[in-house]
């Protein structure tokens, strides 16, 4: 059993500093852009890794000609954690063969705020290595920050590591932007319903932005942090009726500069 918790349960319980460093980090850009997509975007990413994330997550973004970001931990490859059980090395293995993006999350899944730039680079370095064990030579462009948390400092050593970082802040990424802090929607049960889904979509096209997602277990019954197979098909649909294209996030960046 893990000891580390998942990413919504350490969010409740950050300290004060970790909080106001992270208040800050929203509202000053450290990687200033101006996204302007062609078409609306759809990205569907996981953290962690769950099982169930890489196989019936996965096989629907297949089915429906999707293209997911993967977020993983080295330190965490093919362990128990507290909801869920996460994949191993073939498991890894076969997303980067079928087209999904496999992207860092940091080796020891770490608050970065709590962590110095040559501390977030080692670390950076670490996971790299390891996801490199696996998929010789993988190049790895796309950062999320476990627990949602961020700094500008960690942002800014982020910057020189990876083309992007995201992180759990609502809203859909178009026009000036900090590629180091690409907003998230939770696709989740307990957050998200069909009409929430077909909201945030309309809303994607009406401005021709990026809508990102993130989320954990993909099962019936899910955790708090993760979805239904009901859920993931539904949104998979409604960005499918609307002819919006879901591809990786470091895809949607290449789309969006
Ligand atoms: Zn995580």
């Amino acid at each position: 059993m893990l000891t580390v918790p998942p990413d919504g349960d350490v969010a409740r319980i950050a300290t004060l500093r970790v909080r106001l460093a992270h208040r800050l980090a929203r509202h000053l850009r450290t990687s200033p852009a101006v996204l302007a997509p062609a078409t609306p975007l759809v990205s569907f990413t996981f953290d962690d890794a769950p099982v169930c994330a890489c196989t019936v997550g996965a096989d629907m973004l297949d089915a429906s000609g999707a293209k997911g970001t993967f977020y993983i931990s080295g330190g965490l490859i093919d362990t128990r954690a507290l909801h869920w059980r996460t994949a191993d090395e073939a498991r890894i293995a076969a997303l980067h063969a079928a087209g999904h993006e496999i992207g860092s999350h940091t080796y020891s899944h770490v608050f970065v705020p709590n962590l110095g730039p040559d501390a977030i680079a080692a670390e950076s370095r670490r996971n790299d290595e390891r996801l490199r064990t696996i998929v010789p030579g993988l190049a790895l462009e796309s950062f999320a920050f476990p627990y949602g948390f961020g700094s500008i400092s960690a942002k800014r050593a982020l910057s020189g590591l990876y083309r992007t970082s995201r992180g759990i802040v609502p809203g859909i990424n178009v026009g000036r932007t900090d590629l180091h802090f690409l907003r998230a929607n939770p696709l989740m049960d307990g957050h998200l319903d069909i009409e929430g889904i077909a909201g945030l979509m309309d809303a994607a096209c009406a401005c021709n932005g990026w809508l990102i997602f993130y989320g954990h277990d993909v099962v019936d019954d899910p955790s708090p942090y993760g979805c239904s197979p009901a859920l993931l098909e539904a949104a998979l649909r409604a960005a499918s009726d609307r002819g919006i294209p879901c591809v990786s996030v470091a895809e949607g960046l290449r789309r969006s500069l």
